[in-house]
């Protein structure tokens, strides 16, 4: 695979085995085969036309609803964010941003043009492109709510420009066309009457209280179940504080893992998998996790 890049006619850039604990917020995952970061969207294109049909292909946001395990990525993953970031009110009440642009970029900037419910994004640390795939929320509002049209890019290189009534979507969950990549998507908001900047600001207080925020973590590991929330559960079963290796459930938030410092992929799956089993051996309930797990055991 790795003569074939070399052979191809790209402008951005290549890395061979990149250490992916370095692009995600868990600061975990072993090294990916190949690390593609395309100049512009042509670039990109020429990319996956040329690209082997066969090649594993992994799309990276921020990195921060993602546990990569210890032996990494096989085949390709393609780091698009740098390069999506245009962010533009299209007219009065919708806006165009792209898929590496912030949340919280998004956030702030639709506040200033009085648009809202949009403060709920500001405190998501990924990208837009995640939040399309995640249908991200926060504080009662949904990525996809807002969402009127999207642009995605598909393994030949072709670019599509899609309706909201082709994907699936759901609490944490969106299916749409198989083999295809956000490229951004287009908002439509309502003119915002509240003070939105206080709301946004409130919004952002209360994380830093509930949250470990400064700490590595991945957010919330799994989905609240119907009528509770996963926290509770996992607070109420005496997981507060409980660790493997360098993975400990946050005193502060129980449905958040932290990286104390030097915790492997596998204490934080390890960790994960004995709260889901304690959690079901004490409430009965089987709780779903939200994150992302890819990649490799380490052998
Ligand atoms: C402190 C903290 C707080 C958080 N709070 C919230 C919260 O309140 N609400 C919430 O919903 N989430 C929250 N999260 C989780 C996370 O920020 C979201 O899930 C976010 O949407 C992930 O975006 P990302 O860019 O980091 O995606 P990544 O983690 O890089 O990727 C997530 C998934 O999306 C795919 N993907 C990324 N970009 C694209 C693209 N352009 N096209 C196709 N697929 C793509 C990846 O392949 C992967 O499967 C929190 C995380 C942290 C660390």
């Amino acid at each position: 695979m790795t003569a074939a890049l070399q052979d191809m006619s790209v402008q951005g850039e290549l890395r061979y085995d990149e250490p992916m604990s370095k692009h995600t917020s868990w600061r975990v995952g072993g090294p990916a085969d190949v690390y593609f970061r395309p100049a512009s969207v042509e670039d990109l294109a020429v990319f996956l036309h040329e690209l082997d049909e066969d090649t594993p292909i992994f799309w990276l946001g921020a990195g921060t609803n993602l546990l990569v395990r210890d032996g990494g990525i096989r085949g390709v993953v393609i780091a698009a964010t740098r390069m999506l970031r245009d962010l533009e009110q299209v007219d009065k009440l919708t806006v165009r941003a792209g898929a590496g642009v912030p949340c919280t970029q998004l956030a702030r900037q639709c506040v200033r043009w009085g648009l809202g419910p949009s403060e709920f994004f500001a405190g998501i640390p990924g990208t837009v492109g995640g939040a399309l795939t995640m249908n991200a929320g926060a504080h009662g509002g949904e990525t996809w709510e807002r969402v009127e049209s999207v642009r995605t890019i598909e393994l030949g290189g072709e670019v599509h420009q899609r309706a909201p009534a082709e994907y699936t979507v759901g609490y944490r969950s969106v299916k749409g066309p198989a083999n295809e990549w956000f490229l951004g998507a287009t908002f439509r908001f309502e003119p915002d009457a509240t003070p939105a900047q206080a709301t946004l600001d409130a919004m952002l207080e209360r994380r830093k209280t509930t949250q470990p925020l400064g700490l590595p973590s991945c957010g919330s590991v799994f989905r609240n179940p119907e009528g509770d929330h996963a926290a509770r559960l996992i607070e109420a079963a005496g997981l507060k504080g409980r660790r493997i290796g360098g993975a400990e459930v946050s005193e502060k938030h129980a449905n958040f893992i932290i990286n104390t410092g030097g915790a492997s992929a596998t204490d934080i799956e390890e960790l994960i998998e004995h709260v889901r089993e304690t959690v079901l051996d004490v409430h009965g309930v089987s709780l779903v996790h939200e994150v992302r797990i890819v990649g490799e055991v380490q052998r």
